[in-house]
This record gives structure tokens, sequence and C-alpha cells, in this order.
């Protein structure tokens, strides 16, 4: 049988498990809860059950499994494998999470950002693919980003590169949860500007919102992308003002990095077209005019399991002698 890698994503509410060919052929994606309640053993062993799982339904002999690859929320010591800390999880404070899954196993194991493991796998088998240089900016709960350099996650030299969410693009500006304020997270996840709509309609300002406000007790970023395309007047402007900001953090990365392409992924990637086009026009309207910019703007194409094939993908790199440079 052919030689695969096991890749796991390890997620605050779910973790999912995928095992990759070496021609990168993903297989089905699985899926366990997170015991969040239960503290870090039950989580390495919740991880390490569901790898199990995986290698029995799919019938993988050990000996064809060359190593295992997990992605995991920072902060991270990425060469140590070792998981810093994790906000929603007590006890999971430097938590040799690597190696206690990798001995468990008993295979060899990466341990990467769970962003940049995503973003790994659009390069390496979704919308990044031919690219040399890649970012990919995952708008959901957060703002998570990767950026790939020549088949290289660029880690940084504390593996806290390529944080583009906390790209400051408004001084003074809404406080984030880092600590600073006015970053690209606070006016592009999903979740936020979800968030901040909200606030727009608890001061009673006049949008076809306040009933699906009303009737769901909440909103969701398609509900505001449903409401722009009905004409709604509050929701185009909320949605206008997220692809202008995200149009200028793309702008900003494009100055530091200069690639070839961003892939948008996360929630508000949904909205495919509806999201690309006001972005691309305020990328045009407040680029610089020194050079032509040649960097395209993409919608990532592995949905949600994009976290489990690139940690499998990671794995391939390093155990496995995959060499992940664009041809
Ligand atoms: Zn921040």
């Amino acid at each position: 049988m052919a030689k695969v890698c096991i890749g796991i994503d390890f997620g605050g509410t779910a973790i999912k498990f995928s095992a990759l060919d070496a021609d990168l052929t993903p297989g089905p994606v699985t899926s366990l809860p997170t015991p969040v309640e239960q503290g870090p053993q039950a989580v390495i062993d919740q991880i390490v059950a569901g790898a199990n799982q995986l290698i029995e339904e799919r019938s993988i002999a050990r000996k064809d499994i060359v190593a295992v690859g997990i992605g995991s929320p920072g902060p991270l010591n990425i060469r140590q494998g070792i998981l810093l800390a994790l906000p929603n999880i007590p006890g999971m404070e430097n938590l040799p999470l690597r190696d206690a899954v990798g001995e468990k196993l008993s295979l060899p194991a990466t341990l990467e950002n769970d962003a940049n493991a995503a973003a790994f796998a659009e390069y390496l088998i979704g919308a990044g693919r031919g690219s040399q240089a890649m970012s990919m900016l995952t708008l959901g709960t957060g703002l998570g980003s990767g950026l790939i350099y020549h088949g290289q996650i660029i880690h940084g030299r504390h593996d806290m590169g390529g944080e583009v969410g906390h790209l400051i693009i408004k001084p003074g500006g809404r406080q984030c949860k880092c600590g600073q304020r006015g970053c690209l997270e606070q006016y592009c996840s999903a979740v936020n500007l979800a968030r901040h709509t909200t606030l727009h309609l608890q001061k009673g300002e006049a949008s076809s919102l306040q009933d699906v406000l009303a009737e769901k007790g909440s909103i969701d970023s398609r509900d505001i992308n449903d409401a722009r395309r009905a004409g709604d007047a509050l929701a185009a402007k909320v949605w206008d003002e997220c692809c202008y900001h995200l149009a200028i953090g793309c702008i900003n990365l494009c100055h530091i990095f200069d690639p070839d392409r961003i892939v948008l992924a996360g929630g508000l990637s949904n909205a495919g077209d509806d999201l690309l086009e006001p972005v691309r026009k305020h990328w045009l309207e407040q680029n610089w005019t020194l050079f032509e910019q040649k960097t395209e703007l993409a919608i990532a194409t592995l949905g949600a399991d994009a976290g489990a094939v690139g940690a499998a993908g990671v794995a391939w790199q390093v155990f496995g002698g995959l060499d992940a440079t664009a041809a």
C-alpha cells in the first residue's frame, strides 16, 4: 500500500483527522469533539484515539505511515513542538504536544500553527497551487494567516511571523484581544464584522437586519451579505468598510512580502465574488501607482479540511522528503 502521513487539526471545539498520500491526494476527513472540560491529558488521548480510528477505518498498515503532523492554535514553540498557551482550555500551558502525541502513536511528529497548516494545504493542492510566494488570510472567528515562500512556511525568529491579522491598519482604532488597537482582525474577520454590525443595530439604526436579529437573536456575515444584496443601506455600508480595510491590509502585506497570490479563506470567503470584487476595487483605488500591482486575489478551495490536510503536508515535508518548491 502507498505511504501516507496522518494530519491532525486540533481546534478549540473539534479535532479533525486526514491521511495524505505521497501524491498529495487527501483522504476523507474525520472529526471528534475536543474534550475542553477534561484537561490536557484527555485532549491528548482524544487526538491519539482519533488518529488510531482513522488508521483502522482506512486499513492503513503501521509500516506505511511516514509521520504524523499536528496543527494547533498558538502561541507555539514550533522547533520544540510545544503549545505555550491555549486560553479556552485551562492547563494547556507549556504542553509538549508534538512529542506527547508522537510517542503515543510511535510515529515521528511535527507541530505547526493551524493557520500556517491550512495555508500550506492551499499552497500544495488548493488555490495557491503553482505560486512561489503565497499568503492566506482566514477570515473566521479571528483573522488567521500563513505566509509560504518557495515551499517554506515563514515562522520568523520567534514563531510569530506572518500574523497579518494584527497589522495595525487604524492607529488608535478598535481594541483587539491581543492588546493592540486597530488590528486588521477587528475589521475583517467574519465574527467581528457581525459583532460591529450588531452594535449599529443595537443603537437603533434602520436596517432589514433588525428583523433578522430579532428573529434569530444574532446575525452572521452571511446575513449581512444577503441584506446588502437585497438593497439594505446599513449592510452595504458595513460590508464595504470591511472590504476597504481588507484591501488596505492586503496592500500592506504586498509591500512587505510581494506574494504572487493572496488566498482568502474562512466564513467571509464563502461570499466569493461578493467579497473579491469590492476588495479588488478598493485595492486598485488605494494601491500605489509606482508599479503595476501583480499580486492576484483568490478564494480558497479546500474549505474546513485545509488544516488537517496541511498538517499532513508539513509531516511529508519534514519526514517524507516532500519538495514543496513550486515548479
Ligand atoms: Zn490584534
